[in-house]
């Protein structure tokens, strides 16, 4: 587990100015990486750092040759068209990459005037998925979520027995993963309308959305092996957001036995900026079970867990409906909740998805499941917030949800605050739902 080292020191101010004004999600502590190229152009994809406001080309860095050793190694690695070579070097590359970055982007380094050149202001950039990703598992792991959701649909048994002893995921759908910025239309699917003796083909009619961190893993392990709990963090590369778009009666109608399938395989949305597990260090926090639930069997427990196992993240909703942006209305805030709370932390969901001998490969993103919170206005998806589509949230501009409407555009956002340390934020990950395709 990374530890708080020189390059989260409060104190550091960088030579990219927009870096140092408080409250921003790109300060020099944070340094997280994307896949980019400038808008419109048919330039190649290649690996950027953010600083501030700007997006410091990886591969314009290595080659000027500014970085040596290890460094050096990693930012060459981020010259190819996805991050997946650089991920696959494991946590001493991307940590031996930051550190060198937070040298030369610092105040006062001899560098500043050969990098300068090398930074592209976000506003002029377009991004991919940072990874080719191989696979794509979405975990459970929030028992706020799976109570709430779980009550709709069996008020007497809520919670099944099995969720408090396995992190429960389902394996997505790769294909599927786009970057923030990603509209799509309304999908259709068989559902059974209440009172309907039979299904239908047709647009859903309860389009959700899903606030999930979402984790990239880094060097990958054999077909056959484990990753035991000590050494799941060095498999992760790091964190970003998640949005799991979900057609509810898809879903509900289509579930039993084998789980989730085209009520969610049609679009999963993902921010660009991959926080580092290393830049999270000092916004970890002691995990522990109430000593009156069951105890995680030991290959999913340890003292690095309880120590600092849990990520203090914050997590948003924001919605801006097509009448609130014709209007030039902000998005209004839906929801908040923490990561902090999730039953599951990363480093479990790793070593259970492993623990067959499953083998994980750079790249590979797990979802963390819907994360709420215990209170209904935590919740982390419409069908909490609406009761299941039976309670319509008024929203300012007057207009009602229960689920997704057309034009609707949802955004999530993700930051760490901590006293006495920078605040680091995630970016956004944004999407609009379009008409359905006509037949
Ligand atoms: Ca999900």
């Amino acid at each position: 587990m990374s530890s708080a080292n020189a390059t989260h020191d409060p104190q550091l101010r960088s030579w990219v100015n927009s870096a140092n004004e408080p409250g921003g999600d790109f300060p020099i502590q944070n340094l997280p990486f994307a896949a980019f190229r400038r808008a419109g152009s048919r330039e190649a994809f290649r690996g950027g750092v953010a600083i501030g406001d700007a997006v410091l080309d990886l591969a314009a860095v290595s080659a000027l040759g500014v970085l040596q050793g290890l460094a050096a190694q990693a930012a060459a690695a981020c010259m190819q068209g996805s991050l997946n070579a650089f991920m696959a070097m494991g946590h001493e590359a991307s940590a031996a990459l930051r550190e060198a970055l937070s040298a030369a982007l610092r105040t006062g380094s001899a560098h500043e005037a050969r990098l300068r050149p090398a930074l592209v202001a976000q506003d002029a950039v377009e991004y991919r998925v940072a990874a080719d990703v191989g696979d794509y598992t979405d975990f459970y792991a929030s028992i706020h979520h799976a109570t709430a959701v779980g009550r709709l649909f069996r008020p007497d048994n809520p919670l099944l027995p099995n969720f408090k002893w396995v992190p429960i995921g389902y394996h997505g759908r790769a294909s599927s993963i786009r970057v923030s910025g990603f509209d799509f239309p309304r999908p259709q699917g068989q559902v059974l309308a209440p009172g309907d003796q039979e299904p239908r083909l047709a647009p859903t009619r309860r389009l959700d959305y899903e606030l999930e961190v979402g984790v990239f893993i880094g060097r990958g392990n054999p077909l056959g092996s484990a990753i035991p709990l000590a050494a799941a963090e060095q498999h992760v590369f790091g964190l970003c957001l998640l949005n799991d778009w979900s057609a509810r009666d898809i879903q509900a109608w289509e579930y039993q036995p084998l789980g989730p399938f085209l009520g969610k395989n049609f679009a999963t949305s993902v921010s660009p900026w991959v926080v580092t597990l290393e830049a999270l260090a000092p916004f970890r926090l002691p995990w522990a079970r109430p000593p009156e639930e069951p105890q995680p069997l030991p290959y999913l427990a340890g003292p690095e867990l309880q120590r600092a196992g849990a990520i203090d993240i914050q997590l948003e909703v924001w919605l801006q409906t097509q009448r609130m942006r014709a209007a030039g209305a902000p998005p209004l805030r839906l929801s908040h909740s923490g990561f902090s709370e999730a039953w599951w932390t990363v480093s479990q969901m790793v070593t259970h998805h492993t623990v067959n001998g499953c083998n994980l490969q750079p790249g590979d993103l797990l979802g963390s499941g819907t994360q709420s919170g215990p209170l209904p206005a935590q919740a982390g998806s419409l069908l909490e917030l609406s009761a299941g589509g039976k309670q319509p949230l008024t929203l300012a501009s007057g207009e009602t949800r229960t689920f997704l409407e057309d034009g609707d555009r949802v955004t999530l956002r993700g930051w760490c605050a901590r006293e006495g340390c920078t605040r680091i934020g995630f970016g956004e990950v944004s999407g609009t739902v379009l008409p359905a395709a006509r037949p």
